[in-house]
């Protein structure tokens, strides 16, 4: 055996029909997740076999954590997701009812690894845009300290009203 060792693996041939349920808990560094990726990630997969094919829905869960874009605070990313891939022993069987991702069974190696789907389903749950979020005014929710406030403390704003309302308040 040269194969890599599969950390996902997915046996398609000798089951018996119907759904059967599989889960993995996967170590990020395992399947080659970037180190932002600290959290276990958790691998459900339901396995659908018919006669002719085998249908696994993947579904993804784990938290990454990035920098923040503004502030460099730590950002927890909520990765979840899901993916389709339907394996069948004969690719000359008439698909493409729709977009589905269609494998061929390996009769040599009928143990698909999953690893490398799993691996990218999580990298694009995350955006390109990293930060804290918003509050409902459209600031930044940063509890760090941002790059433009620190560029406000050295130059302080100078608004004409501020003079009225002092003098104001020194009428009274
Ligand atoms: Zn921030």
């Amino acid at each position: 055996m040269t194969s890599k060792q599969k950390h996902i693996p997915v046996r398609l041939a000798g089951l018996s029909d119907g759904v059967d349920e599989l889960r993995f808990d996967v170590a990020p560094a395992d399947i080659e997740l970037p180190a932002e990726f600290a959290q276990t990630v958790d691998v459900r997969i339901e396995v659908d076999k018919t006669h002719h094919q085998v249908a696994v829905h993947v579904f993804v869960s784990t938290t990454a954590q990035y920098p923040c874009d503004r502030c460099l605070e730590a950002v927890d990313i909520a990765v979840d997701t899901d993916l389709r891939i339907v394996f069948v022993h004969d690719n000359s069987a008439e698909g493409g009812e729709d977009d589905r991702d269609i494998r061929l069974i390996n009769p040599n190696d009928p143990v698909a690894d999953l690893a490398e789907d799993v691996r990218e389903a999580a990298l694009l749950c995350i955006p390109m845009r990293r930060v804290c979020g918003e509050n409902e005014h459209g600031e930044p929710r940063c509890s760090g300290i941002l790059p433009d406030d620190r560029n406000a403390d050295t130059q302080p704003k100078e608004d004409p009203r501020w003079d009225t309302l002092k003098s104001l308040n020194l009428d009274q």
